[in-house]
């Protein structure tokens, strides 16, 4: 479990039991008997932890509170679990982890992936779902859109393991290279696989500005069951950092079997020119990399 997950989840323990306290002090209030009754087990169990009471006596008078709590409430208009320890989630208890199964919890799969989304900022608007072929100029663009989306959901359907686990989208700005970005992302997290969507830009900012170590910010990128990487080459071209680290990213996702999205507006020249023959050559291995170049005329230009 992350850090941020684990803080989510004892801070809804915290939030949870300060209701709780409120709904206490408000019975009270209204009732003194509860006092006498919220203290009472305490009692009963101090009472047979010394031999002073049976277990079963115990039992049935732990019964009886319970019992008469439950009718209070119910003659005050209340439902008879109002003073119930207030879980937001009764299979795990807010805890993140099912008490059965020892496994995550539904729930907590469900918050890792919004968390997900909202710090990768992958958006449900760019989504396969949302796939507009009216948007292209021409049918040969159509074509080209229609194919790219289809080719985009198979790598999705086998994800996390795909064949090829690569895939580098080319093209100049305008052809939604940055939209196919998003509904994989968006699929993938959909069917809960880690995805970290970032700009180069972002992680080489992250890892430039790493408070504590680098190579805390660089696992992160190291790490994530599906790397998508938009907007490469438009991230500051650091001495000693920039190209190591895409070449770190690279090289240690490939050995892990990770796979990883690269999109830029560069062309392989470009690439060539830009991270050295070294990483460029990395970026296009056809071992493992799924090369898309997409043409035409921008879409973002057209007259609606
Ligand atoms: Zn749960």
């Amino acid at each position: 479990m992350t850090n941020e997950l684990k803080r989510y989840y004892s801070d809804l323990r915290d939030k949870n039991y300060r209701l709780w306290q409120k709904r206490v002090a408000e019975c009270e209030a209204k009732e003194p008997r509860f006092r006498a009754l919220n203290e009472e087990p305490g009692r009963v169990m101090q009472q047979a932890a010394a031999g002073k009471l049976s277990y079963a006596a115990a039992k049935s008078r732990l019964g009886q509170i319970e019992a008469e709590r439950r009718n209070l409430l119910i003659s005050m208009g209340l439902k008879s679990d109002y003073l119930d320890m207030i879980y937001t989630c009764t299979v795990c208890r807010d805890t993140g982890v099912d008490g059965k199964t020892g496994k995550p919890c539904a729930c907590a799969l469900k918050k890792e992936q919004e968390m997900m989304l909202s710090a990768s900022r992958i958006n449900d608007r760019e989504t396969f779902a949302n796939f507009n072929e009216s948007i292209y100029p021409n049918n040969e663009q159509k074509k080209q859109g229609l194919g790219m989306k289809r080719f985009c959901e198979r790598y999705v359907a086998a994800l996390p393991r795909p064949e090829k686990p690569n895939m580098l989208i080319l093209g100049q700005s305008g052809l939604g290279k940055s939209f196919f970005g998003n509904a994989i992302a968006y699929a993938a997290i959909d069917k809960g696989v880690r995805t970290l969507k970032a700009t180069a830009y972002q992680c080489i900012q992250n890892v430039l500005n790493a408070l504590e170590s680098r190579e805390d910010a660089l696992k992160t990128y190291l790490s994530a069951e599906l790397l998508i990487l938009d907007d490469l080459g438009t991230e500051p071209m650091v001495p000693n950092i920039t190209v190591e680290t895409i070449f770190r990213i690279l090289n240690e996702r490939a050995a892990a079997l990770l796979p990883t999205v690269l999109i830029s507006n560069l062309d392989r020249e470009g690439l060539f020119e830009r991270y050295g023959e070294r990483v460029a050559s990395r970026m296009m291995d056809g071992a493992l990399t799924s090369i898309v170049i997409l043409r035409g005329d921008n879409l973002r230009t057209r007259t609606r």
